[in-house]
């Protein structure tokens, strides 16, 4: 069962975290105090509490894993959140992501396709009293009841560009989706002009846990 203590070492070990993610470039300081307010050892189970904030992906059940810290702090800068704004997230996975939008100000729609995962994350963002609406269902689809969405942020590597993604995107909004076959995909930023036009530019090669169709109910095995 997961135990919600933040001590003076958690604490310690987050502020560490914290420079070396604006050393690795990080300049948002908003994105910093957000990282500084959450503690990700919640969304970890205890076996990794020591590890928690060192900048390396764990697993988090369901054969799944929480992205790294610089991974997360990286798709939030490049999404530029403004309070209020409209996001809509594929891959809720431990929540901690979802937690970070949170406490930035908006409002988070997130989609898991394995439902442990998804009651999981559930219980931890309400203990930070974080309602995002969160959804059992598979992310490809998005989810059209609340679009369209001014920010999209995909956390599992796509092999290609979901097109419904797009189309519920706003004029004007910004999605962040690693894309590639394989182990490793390159962080896309596209942008959806007035006209929505398309403009994408890449950032980098990341690794990301695969985006893969229909949901799962059963825990499988790690
Ligand atoms: N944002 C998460 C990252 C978890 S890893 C965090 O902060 O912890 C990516 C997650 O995407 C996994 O939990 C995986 O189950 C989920 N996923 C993969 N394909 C999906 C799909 N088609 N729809 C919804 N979720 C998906």
């Amino acid at each position: 069962m997961q135990q919600f203590k933040d001590t003076f070492k958690h604490k310690g070990r987050r502020r560490q975290l914290i420079m070396e993610l604006a050393q690795m470039g990080i300049a948002d300081e908003r994105i910093l105090n957000a990282f500084d307010a959450i503690p990700r050892h919640f969304f970890l189970d205890l076996a990794f509490d020591e590890q928690a904030y060192t900048n390396m992906a764990f697993q988090i059940g369901s054969n799944q894993t929480i992205s790294h810290p610089y991974t997360v702090a990286f798709q939030t800068q490049l999404l530029e959140i403004e309070r209020g704004m409209k996001v809509l997230e594929i891959g809720t996975g431990s929540g901690f992501q979802s937690a970070v939008l949170c406490q930035l100000g908006a409002k988070v729609y997130s989609i898991e396709r394995h439902q442990p995962l998804h009651l999981k994350a559930k219980q931890v963002l309400a203990h930070f009293k974080f309602y995002p609406s969160l959804f059992f269902g598979d992310g490809y689809k998005g989810n059209r009841v609340y679009a369209p969405y001014d920010r999209i942020i995909v956390t599992c590597g796509a092999p290609e560009i979901p097109s419904v993604l797009i189309e519920q995107l706003k004029p004007g909004g910004i999605m962040v989706i690693p894309v590639g076959e394989g182990s490793e995909q390159k962080m896309l930023r596209i942008q959806k002009n007035e006209s929505c036009q398309i403009d994408t530019q890449e950032f980098g090669t990341f690794k990301f846990v695969p985006m893969l169709e229909r949901t799962v109910k059963t825990q499988s095995k790690n």
